[in-house]
């Protein structure tokens, strides 16, 4: 196997926030890049020299791609099988679509993480209405709903017995599998989460693997808020969480870069939450805290080049910017870049709507807790 060098031009499937802030890393190096997307204005649009329109199921559009590319990658894990496989006649498609099958249905990428002795919390897969009755029992009565399928951001997922629905936990679970669509799905006991972290690992088709130090996450509504890079987890919850990261890239082959999301509960388990083989929310602030951010990273890992040096230079914590933050006015970004050590990251995505991510902020910081502070004190002034 040989290096795919600066000059060449690398097919991103989805052009979306990931697939832009992964274009401009490889455009610095050099490449050429196009991309597909159902949406011709998406994020990544207006930094790539191509877009190709098209469904994640259109496996015509993809082939198009990959038959102007020297290799594809993704932004999304939800791109159809058939257009994965249509793509990798033409160019190598990295990750592979062995590892993409299983990590795009919760169902198969649980059943494998447990097959393959790594640690995941007590869950249950579902088929049917009476298979989610039973599993509330069993899982102790307060658990999320998840589709097997095409969520994210907390999307396509329900919380049943938190008290906030009325009637009884019948009819709880099933206005839950009709809100899912009644499709399959994982019910996953409902955890004690103490924190949230994760850990971003690149490998090469060469072989080689880095992993970055953990980053700790913070949640709201599901939807991730904030994010700083180093997590200060203990060393040997650090030690436990790479290796898992680390052992898993391995298993799989990986041939790009993998987010493992983990939960750290209250008894102190650290265990595997889900899988993502694409840039990731949590690593954003790799492009300040980092030598090497994690979209050059992919670049890299996909092109089969050596990998950039992971180490932290410095901590730095991201914020994210919901479309909701727009619907009275414009936030007032100049107030934010006044903070000492903040950046702006915005996607171009011209519709906000409530939940929909438009970009971030990032800030440097002495320590992690003061990136976060001056991050969050910069959003509270927009
Ligand atoms: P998504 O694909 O939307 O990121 P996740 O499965 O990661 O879906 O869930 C989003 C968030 O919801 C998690 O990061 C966590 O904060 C919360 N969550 C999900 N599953 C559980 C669980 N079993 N116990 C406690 N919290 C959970
Ligand atoms: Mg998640």
């Amino acid at each position: 196997m040989s290096a795919i060098l600066p000059g060449a031009t690398i097919g991103i499937l989805g052009g979306g926030q990931l697939g832009r802030m992964t274009a401009m890393a490889a455009r610095s190096l050099g490449y050429r890049i196009q991309v597909m997307d159902p949406d011709p204005s998406c994020p990544a649009r207006f930094v790539v020299d191509a877009c190709f329109e098209g469904s994640w199921d259109d496996a015509r559009a993809a082939a198009d791609l990959a038959r102007g590319s020297d290799v594809v990658t993704l932004e999304i894990e939800q791109i159809a099988v058939a257009s994965l496989e249509a793509a990798a006649k033409y160019a190598p498609v990295r990750p592979g679509v062995a590892m993409m099958r299983i990590i795009q249905d919760r169902i198969l990428q649980k059943t494998w993480l447990v097959k393959h002795n790594f640690p995941v919390g007590d869950f249950r897969a579902i088929h049917t209405e009476d298979d989610l009755q039973t599993a509330i029992v069993a899982l102790g009565g307060r658990c999320f709903l998840k589709s097997a399928r095409g969520g994210y951001d907390g999307r396509s997922q329900a919380k049943i017995g938190f008290g906030n629905a009325a009637g009884s936990p019948e009819g709880e679970a099933h206005d839950a599998w009709r809100l899912l669509g009644q499709r399959p799905a994982v019910a996953e006991k409902a955890l004690d989460l103490e924190k949230e972290i994760s850990v971003m690992v690149a490998r090469a088709p060469n072989g080689e693997l880095k992993s970055y130090p953990s980053a700790a996450n913070h949640h709201e509504h599901q939807i991730l808020a904030w994010s700083v890079i180093p997590s200060s987890i203990s060393p040997s919850l650090e030690t436990q969480a790479q290796e898992i990261a680390r052992r898993i890239a391995e298993q799989m082959k990986l041939e790009g870069v993998l987010a493992v999301e983990m939960f750290l509960t209250r008894d102190g388990q650290l265990l595997v939450n889900e899988l993502a083989p694409r840039p990731h929310n949590s690593y954003h602030a790799s492009e300040r805290a980092c030598v090497t951010s994690q979209f050059e990273q992919t670049i890299r890992a996909v092109c089969d080049l050596p990998l950039g040096d992971v180490s932290v230079v410095k901590p730095a914590a991201i914020v994210n910017l919901l479309g909701d933050l727009w619907l009275d006015r414009e936030p007032k970004f100049d107030r934010a870049l006044a903070v000492p050590g903040v950046r702006l990251h915005l996607y171009e995505k011209h519709l906000p709507r409530a939940g929909r991510k438009m970009g971030h902020l990032s800030a440097i910081g002495e320590t992690p807790e003061e990136a976060v502070h001056r991050v969050l004190q910069a959003k509270d002034l927009l």
